[in-house]
């Protein structure tokens, strides 16, 4: 790397992009983070510059949904980490409302990257693009893609197709032009919060630490912390081994109802006071016929789906941490920054 190589993330707001550019700036890259509203830089800048040297943070704006700000948020840039899609906590009404961002905002983020004539662009994708219709009892590896025909969730569906979308565009390139191009597709991310940002996906240890559910219903996760996440993009971004391929990022299994075991052990002497009480599959099943959420539940009941991780682990030197620790500093981030006040119990 030369030192001052210029990286554009898009969705410098999010929970994994403020861990994945804090990670670059510290290795001496320049950052320019795209925001759809431009309220949220300095906030931004605040939060990692208390943890580090911020002198080559700047920020363009840029919204999935619309054409401009894209060729100013990539201009003069080395390399895109298109990490912006819409991840909601909760199922939409209209599937195309996280669809037509996912798919439509990559493609205007890779157009603008290879007018810019980056040298290579990475993709946060998810396991979501890969697990999706596929029968539980098998391992899956990158080879596999979720199946859009079934009815398999809107957010699984919009990572699949921005994914299938960005390789389609990047193949039909002529080779001359065609920029470097590999996928990160990380499982259910957990982990430390930067600024307050909190993802959607930290809604399991929130809503917990709140007594915000009745209890635990029968599912598992596919986990991996975000500094593990951020580390697979910035690895990505110039090892050798990554053009051309797709790398599932999970470091461990776990229930949700082993996740609730540990947090009520782990933060009991906090007073917190965590459900641990298993919600049955039939009670799931009966819910699902009112709420969209549970219906998403109900097609996840079970143990969690298993992965392949060896590209990442032999092919990239990707070594995530253990996921109890980072359930514990998931919780600690949380408490520390009151996100979770509402339901907290002091002893
Ligand atoms: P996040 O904190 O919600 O970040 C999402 C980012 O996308 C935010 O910066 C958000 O901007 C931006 N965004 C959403 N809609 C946009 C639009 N129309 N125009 C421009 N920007 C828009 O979520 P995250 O967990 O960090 O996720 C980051 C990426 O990782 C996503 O691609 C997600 O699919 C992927 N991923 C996440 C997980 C997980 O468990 N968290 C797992 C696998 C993959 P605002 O701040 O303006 O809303």
């Amino acid at each position: 790397m030369t030192r001052q190589d210029l990286v554009t993330v898009t969705g410098a707001s999010g929970f994994i992009a403020l861990h994945t550019i804090r990670q670059l700036l510290a290795a001496g890259y320049a950052v320019r983070g795209t925001l759809r509203s431009m309220d949220k830089a300095d906030g931004i800048a605040r939060a990692l510059a208390a943890r580090g040297d911020v002198s080559h943070l700047s920020f363009a704006r840029a919204d999935l949904t619309a054409d401009d700000g894209w060729d100013a948020a990539l201009e003069g840039a080395d390399y895109l980490i298109h990490m912006a899609s819409p991840v909601p906590a909760e199922a939409p009404k209209d599937e195309n409302d996280l669809i037509t961002p996912a798919r439509d905002g990559a493609l205007r983020a890779l157009r603008a990257a290879c007018d810019a004539g980056v040298k290579r662009i990475v993709m946060t994708s998810s396991i979501a693009a890969i697990s999706g219709g596929h029968d539980k009892s098998q391992q899956l590896d990158e080879g596999c893609w979720s199946d859009v025909t079934k009815d398999i969730g809107a957010y699984q569906k919009s990572k699949t197709l921005a994914e299938k979308a960005a390789w389609d565009y990047i193949a039909a390139l002529p080779v001359e032009s065609r920029p470097e191009f590999a996928v990160i597709n990380p499982g259910f991310v957990l982990g430390p919060v930067i600024g307050g940002q909190a993802s959607a996906s930290l809604e399991i240890v929130r809503r917990l630490m709140a007594r915000e559910v009745p209890g635990v219903p029968n599912i598992g996760f596919s986990l991996v912390d975000v500094r593990d996440v951020a580390a697979a993009h910035v690895t990505a971004l110039i090892h050798d081994a990554a053009p051309g391929s797709r790398f599932i990022c999970v470091a461990e299994s776990m229930s949700f109802r082993e996740i609730a075991r540990h947090l009520a052990d782990y933060l009991a002497p906090q007073g917190y006071k965590i459900p641990t009480r298993p919600v049955p599959d039939w009670l799931v099943h009966f819910l699902a016929l009112f709420s969209p959420t549970f219906k998403l539940v109900a097609t996840r009941l079970g143990p969690a789906t298993a992965f392949d991780t060896r590209a990442a682990r032999t092919r990239l030197d990707w070594q995530p941490r253990s996921m109890v620790q980072s359930l514990f500093d998931t919780a600690d981030s949380l408490g520390a920054q009151n996100i979770t006040r509402p339901g907290r119990t002091p002893s």
